[in-house]
């Protein structure tokens, strides 16, 4: 994706994610591949506010999550998750939001993930045909200690029973991906409604 396609697109997306409750204040960061091999992120900047991002609210980055150029502003610290995921193949945008209802979800539930079965919505997340599908949500700890974590879901993207489609943080948020920007922002509405669903429902 160009450079400023992907800037108009992801400021699009953060005036919905506002709108929707799930981005407030300076929470959450957004991300887009523009090139893969070597990998040019372009990731918002640190202390962003999410209802309105200006054009120069973003930085690019590189795989050592740093900026590529010399830049006023400033990757945040989440980056890291940021550049460990968009270097799987097939992914083109990473989104991390701040929902009321993940942050329930996740304070209720002490085991480190939960398993979402049955429901219509489960059909909009990529690779799923059937509302049969189980899928697993796995819940990472919310340390402060984010190239720990980074290498946890790194190890956690391989193996066995690889992590799809998305994750979350304990009393934290969401991080989901996809091909390009829009899966990426269908995943988002999709998890939030489920998260939401599931969390009333208890
Ligand atoms: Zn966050």
């Amino acid at each position: 994706m160009i450079h400023a396609d992907a800037v108009a697109a992801l400021r699009d997306v953060a005036a919905l994610f506002y709108a929707k409750n799930w981005s407030l204040g300076t929470s959450s960061n957004y991300s887009v591949v523009l090139e893969h091999d070597p990998l040019r992120l372009l990731v918002t900047a640190s202390g962003k506010d999410k209802r309105k991002l200006k054009a120069t609210d973003f930085v690019i980055v590189g795989t050592d999550a740093k900026p590529l150029e010399p830049s006023a502003e400033k990757p945040s610290a989440e980056t890291w998750l940021h550049v460990v995921l968009a270097q799987l193949p097939n992914v083109g945008a990473v989104l991390h939001t701040h929902s009321v209802w993940g942050t329930v979800l996740t304070d209720r539930i002490a085991e480190n993930g939960f398993w979402i079965e049955g429901f219509e919505m489960l059909k909009g997340l990529a690779g799923v045909t059937t509302h049969e599908h189980r899928h697993w949500v796995e819940i990472f700890p919310n340390t402060q200690d984010i190239p720990a974590l980074a290498r946890d879901v790194q190890a956690r993207l391989q193996g066995p029973n690889p992590l799809q489609n998305g994750f979350l943080i304990r009393r934290h948020g969401l991080y989901t991906w996809g091909r390009d920007l829009d899966e990426a922002r269908r995943q988002v509405e999709i998890f939030e409604f489920l998260f939401e669903v599931i969390a009333q429902r208890r």
